[in-house]
Protein backbone atom coordinates (compact mmCIF):
# COMPACT_ATOMS: atom_id res chain seq x y z
CA UNK A 1 0.00 0.00 0.00
CA UNK A 2 1.41 3.31 -0.94
CA UNK A 3 1.34 6.37 2.05
CA UNK A 4 1.80 9.89 0.94
CA UNK A 5 5.09 11.08 2.00
CA UNK A 6 2.63 13.96 3.79
CA UNK A 7 0.13 11.43 5.25
CA UNK A 8 3.49 9.36 6.92
CA UNK A 9 4.30 13.15 8.57
CA UNK A 10 1.27 13.93 9.71
CA UNK A 11 0.04 10.65 11.29
CA UNK A 12 3.57 10.76 12.76
CA UNK A 13 2.36 14.21 14.33
CA UNK A 14 -0.68 12.78 15.70
CA UNK A 15 0.57 10.26 17.02
CA UNK A 16 3.34 12.16 19.04
CA UNK A 17 1.27 14.55 20.47
CA UNK A 18 0.44 14.16 24.34
CA UNK A 19 -2.58 11.72 24.47
CA UNK A 20 -5.36 13.39 26.56
CA UNK A 21 -5.56 12.24 30.14
CA UNK A 22 -9.83 12.13 29.69
CA UNK A 23 -9.36 9.33 26.97
CA UNK A 24 -7.10 7.36 29.39
CA UNK A 25 -9.83 7.76 31.87
CA UNK A 26 -12.42 7.00 29.24
CA UNK A 27 -10.94 4.07 27.87
CA UNK A 28 -9.88 2.92 32.10
CA UNK A 29 -13.78 2.98 32.89
CA UNK A 30 -14.95 1.74 29.89
CA UNK A 31 -12.58 -0.68 28.53
CA UNK A 32 -11.46 -3.70 30.25
CA UNK A 33 -9.02 -5.26 28.23
CA UNK A 34 -6.55 -1.89 28.58
CA UNK A 35 -5.87 -2.91 32.24
CA UNK A 36 -4.01 -6.00 31.02
CA UNK A 37 -1.20 -4.25 29.20
CA UNK A 38 1.71 -2.86 30.25
CA UNK A 39 3.79 0.19 29.97
CA UNK A 40 5.15 0.03 26.56
CA UNK A 41 2.22 -1.85 25.21
CA UNK A 42 -0.26 1.04 26.58
CA UNK A 43 1.90 3.47 24.48
CA UNK A 44 1.44 1.73 21.52
CA UNK A 45 -2.54 1.62 21.53
CA UNK A 46 -2.46 5.45 22.72
CA UNK A 47 -0.57 5.95 19.20
CA UNK A 48 -2.51 3.79 17.46
CA UNK A 49 -5.89 5.12 18.68
CA UNK A 50 -4.99 8.65 18.69
CA UNK A 51 -4.45 8.01 14.95
CA UNK A 52 -7.53 5.96 14.63
CA UNK A 53 -9.29 8.26 16.03
CA UNK A 54 -7.95 11.59 13.58
CA UNK A 55 -8.62 8.87 10.82
CA UNK A 56 -11.61 7.39 10.64
CA UNK A 57 -15.12 8.94 10.52
CA UNK A 58 -17.94 7.65 12.75
CA UNK A 59 -21.24 8.17 12.38
CA UNK A 60 -24.17 7.14 13.97
CA UNK A 61 -27.40 5.47 13.08
CA UNK A 62 -30.68 5.26 14.27
CA UNK A 63 -30.58 8.60 16.32
CA UNK A 64 -27.63 7.44 17.87
CA UNK A 65 -25.00 10.35 19.14
CA UNK A 66 -21.17 9.03 18.27
CA UNK A 67 -19.36 10.71 21.75
CA UNK A 68 -16.05 10.07 22.91
CA UNK A 69 -16.71 7.42 24.94
CA UNK A 70 -18.11 5.46 21.87
CA UNK A 71 -15.25 6.01 19.70
CA UNK A 72 -12.76 4.53 22.37
CA UNK A 73 -14.69 2.35 22.83
CA UNK A 74 -14.48 0.82 20.12
CA UNK A 75 -11.19 2.39 19.18
CA UNK A 76 -9.77 0.57 22.53
CA UNK A 77 -10.57 -2.91 21.10
CA UNK A 78 -9.32 -2.27 18.10
CA UNK A 79 -5.97 -1.07 19.03
CA UNK A 80 -5.58 -4.52 20.90
CA UNK A 81 -5.81 -6.48 18.02
CA UNK A 82 -3.53 -4.04 16.01
CA UNK A 83 -0.74 -4.19 18.67
CA UNK A 84 1.39 -6.56 17.26
CA UNK A 85 1.06 -5.13 13.99
CA UNK A 86 1.95 -1.45 12.84
CA UNK A 87 0.30 2.17 12.91
CA UNK A 88 -0.99 1.82 8.88
CA UNK A 89 -2.85 -1.28 10.21
CA UNK A 90 -6.47 -0.56 9.51
CA UNK A 91 -5.95 1.82 6.63
CA UNK A 92 -8.85 0.28 4.27
CA UNK A 93 -11.18 1.25 6.62
CA UNK A 94 -12.75 4.72 6.47
CA UNK A 95 -15.95 5.09 8.10
CA UNK A 96 -17.23 2.89 11.28
CA UNK A 97 -21.29 3.24 11.68
CA UNK A 98 -22.53 3.12 14.90
CA UNK A 99 -26.70 2.26 15.95
CA UNK A 100 -27.39 2.10 19.54
CA UNK A 101 -28.19 -1.59 19.49
CA UNK A 102 -29.01 -4.20 17.29
CA UNK A 103 -30.17 -3.00 13.98
CA UNK A 104 -32.60 -4.43 11.36
CA UNK A 105 -31.53 -5.55 8.00
CA UNK A 106 -34.16 -6.56 5.03
CA UNK A 107 -33.36 -9.91 4.08
CA UNK A 108 -35.60 -11.99 1.28
CA UNK A 109 -35.24 -15.12 -0.17
CA UNK A 110 -37.12 -16.67 -3.33
CA UNK A 111 -39.71 -19.47 -2.59
CA UNK A 112 -40.22 -22.65 -4.52
CA UNK A 113 -43.52 -21.88 -5.61
CA UNK A 114 -42.54 -18.61 -6.93
CA UNK A 115 -42.66 -14.83 -4.73
CA UNK A 116 -40.32 -14.46 -1.93
CA UNK A 117 -40.55 -14.61 1.81
CA UNK A 118 -39.24 -11.46 3.18
CA UNK A 119 -37.65 -10.21 6.81
CA UNK A 120 -35.45 -8.74 8.67
CA UNK A 121 -32.73 -9.93 10.38
CA UNK A 122 -30.97 -9.07 13.24
CA UNK A 123 -26.96 -8.03 13.32
CA UNK A 124 -24.86 -6.97 15.90
CA UNK A 125 -22.03 -5.81 13.09
CA UNK A 126 -20.74 -6.23 10.10
CA UNK A 127 -17.61 -4.90 7.41
CA UNK A 128 -17.71 -4.33 3.79
CA UNK A 129 -14.38 -4.66 2.00
CA UNK A 130 -15.16 -1.10 0.76
CA UNK A 131 -14.03 0.13 3.97
CA UNK A 132 -17.12 0.62 6.27
CA UNK A 133 -18.01 -1.01 9.85
CA UNK A 134 -20.73 -1.26 11.00
CA UNK A 135 -21.30 -2.24 15.27
CA UNK A 136 -24.04 -2.27 17.52
CA UNK A 137 -23.16 0.38 21.21
CA UNK A 138 -24.72 -2.84 23.08
CA UNK A 139 -22.43 -5.11 21.39
CA UNK A 140 -19.25 -3.12 21.81
CA UNK A 141 -20.15 -2.35 25.46
CA UNK A 142 -20.54 -6.20 26.29
CA UNK A 143 -16.82 -7.04 24.41
CA UNK A 144 -15.42 -4.03 26.16
CA UNK A 145 -16.61 -5.48 29.61
CA UNK A 146 -16.38 -9.42 28.94
CA UNK A 147 -20.06 -9.76 29.53
CA UNK A 148 -20.34 -11.92 26.85
CA UNK A 149 -17.51 -14.54 27.76
CA UNK A 150 -15.16 -14.18 25.05
CA UNK A 151 -17.47 -12.57 22.86
CA UNK A 152 -16.52 -9.21 20.86
CA UNK A 153 -18.47 -7.46 18.21
CA UNK A 154 -15.30 -4.72 17.48
CA UNK A 155 -12.67 -7.70 17.88
CA UNK A 156 -14.52 -10.04 15.45
CA UNK A 157 -15.08 -7.40 12.62
CA UNK A 158 -11.60 -6.62 12.90
CA UNK A 159 -10.91 -9.92 12.01
CA UNK A 160 -12.58 -9.64 9.04
CA UNK A 161 -11.19 -7.11 8.45
CA UNK A 162 -7.81 -8.41 8.37
CA UNK A 163 -8.59 -11.33 6.53
CA UNK A 164 -10.15 -9.12 3.72
CA UNK A 165 -6.64 -7.48 3.63
CA UNK A 166 -5.44 -9.87 0.71
CA UNK A 167 -8.71 -10.07 -1.06
CA UNK A 168 -11.77 -11.98 -0.26
CA UNK A 169 -13.20 -12.75 3.71
CA UNK A 170 -12.02 -16.35 3.38
CA UNK A 171 -10.44 -16.95 6.85
CA UNK A 172 -6.84 -16.26 5.29
CA UNK A 173 -5.46 -13.52 6.62
CA UNK A 174 -1.94 -11.92 4.82
CA UNK A 175 0.29 -14.64 6.66
CA UNK A 176 3.96 -14.15 7.93
CA UNK A 177 5.96 -16.93 9.38
CA UNK A 178 3.55 -19.86 8.36
CA UNK A 179 3.02 -20.76 4.92
CA UNK A 180 -0.01 -20.62 3.46
CA UNK A 181 -0.65 -24.67 3.32
CA UNK A 182 0.74 -25.12 6.91
CA UNK A 183 -2.37 -22.41 7.33
CA UNK A 184 -5.03 -24.26 5.80
CA UNK A 185 -4.34 -27.54 6.68
CA UNK A 186 -3.95 -26.06 10.90
CA UNK A 187 -7.25 -24.62 10.57
CA UNK A 188 -8.91 -26.92 8.84
CA UNK A 189 -7.69 -29.32 11.93
CA UNK A 190 -8.61 -26.95 14.33
CA UNK A 191 -12.19 -26.68 12.61
CA UNK A 192 -12.92 -30.02 12.46
CA UNK A 193 -11.89 -30.49 16.08
CA UNK A 194 -14.27 -27.84 17.03
CA UNK A 195 -17.29 -29.47 15.25
CA UNK A 196 -16.44 -32.72 16.49
CA UNK A 197 -16.52 -31.29 20.43
CA UNK A 198 -20.12 -29.56 19.15
CA UNK A 199 -21.53 -32.94 17.75
CA UNK A 200 -19.95 -34.58 21.06
CA UNK A 201 -21.71 -32.03 22.99
CA UNK A 202 -18.66 -31.11 24.64
CA UNK A 203 -17.49 -27.69 26.15
CA UNK A 204 -16.16 -25.35 23.66
CA UNK A 205 -13.66 -22.41 23.81
CA UNK A 206 -16.14 -19.75 21.41
CA UNK A 207 -19.52 -20.70 20.52
CA UNK A 208 -21.39 -22.43 17.80
CA UNK A 209 -21.22 -19.62 15.44
CA UNK A 210 -17.50 -20.20 14.26
CA UNK A 211 -18.97 -23.53 12.58
CA UNK A 212 -20.77 -21.14 10.05
CA UNK A 213 -18.02 -20.72 7.38
CA UNK A 214 -13.53 -21.03 7.93
CA UNK A 215 -14.14 -16.88 7.67
CA UNK A 216 -16.48 -17.29 10.71
CA UNK A 217 -14.11 -19.47 12.72
CA UNK A 218 -11.31 -17.61 12.49
CA UNK A 219 -13.29 -14.27 13.53
CA UNK A 220 -14.54 -15.88 16.13
CA UNK A 221 -11.87 -17.90 17.44
CA UNK A 222 -9.76 -14.94 17.28
CA UNK A 223 -12.17 -13.08 19.74
CA UNK A 224 -11.36 -15.55 22.52
CA UNK A 225 -7.40 -15.53 21.29
CA UNK A 226 -7.77 -11.87 22.29
CA UNK A 227 -10.42 -12.22 25.16
CA UNK A 228 -9.48 -15.39 27.06
CA UNK A 229 -6.55 -16.86 25.33
CA UNK A 230 -6.06 -19.47 27.95
CA UNK A 231 -9.56 -20.70 27.97
CA UNK A 232 -8.58 -21.37 23.98
CA UNK A 233 -5.19 -22.73 24.66
CA UNK A 234 -6.50 -25.18 26.88
CA UNK A 235 -9.19 -26.13 24.61
CA UNK A 236 -6.43 -26.32 21.72
CA UNK A 237 -2.98 -25.21 21.48
CA UNK A 238 -2.75 -25.82 17.80
CA UNK A 239 -5.03 -23.16 17.30
CA UNK A 240 -3.82 -21.03 19.58
CA UNK A 241 -0.11 -21.05 18.42
CA UNK A 242 -1.67 -20.49 14.59
CA UNK A 243 -3.35 -17.22 15.73
CA UNK A 244 0.27 -16.31 17.71
CA UNK A 245 1.34 -16.48 13.97
CA UNK A 246 -1.42 -14.60 12.35
CA UNK A 247 -1.90 -11.48 15.14
CA UNK A 248 2.16 -11.37 15.64
CA UNK A 249 1.55 -11.00 19.43
CA UNK A 250 0.96 -13.51 22.48
CA UNK A 251 -2.06 -12.69 24.34
CA UNK A 252 -1.30 -15.13 27.50
CA UNK A 253 1.50 -13.17 28.45
CA UNK A 254 -1.13 -10.22 29.33
CA UNK A 255 -4.54 -11.62 29.74
CA UNK A 256 -5.31 -13.38 33.18
CA UNK A 257 -6.45 -16.76 33.73
CA UNK A 258 -10.01 -16.82 33.72
CA UNK A 259 -10.91 -12.81 32.81
CA UNK A 260 -14.78 -13.73 32.74
CA UNK A 261 -15.53 -14.96 35.62
CA UNK A 262 -17.93 -13.53 37.76
CA UNK A 263 -18.60 -11.12 35.02
ZN1 LIG B 1 -18.51 -12.54 11.08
Amino acid sequence: MFFSFGRRRRRRAIAEKPFPASWDETLRRGVLQVGWLNGEERETTRRWIAVFLAEKRFEGCGGFVVTDEVRLGIAGQAAIVTLGLGLEWFDSLRSVLVYPGDYLVPRTTPLDGGGELAWHEARIGETWTGGSMALSWTGVVAGARLRDGPRSVVMHECAHLFDALDGDIDGIPPLVGVDRGRWLDGMAGARARFEMALDDGRSTAFDDYAAESQAEFFAVASECFFQDPHRLARHDADLYDLLKTAWRQDPKRRVPVNPTRGR
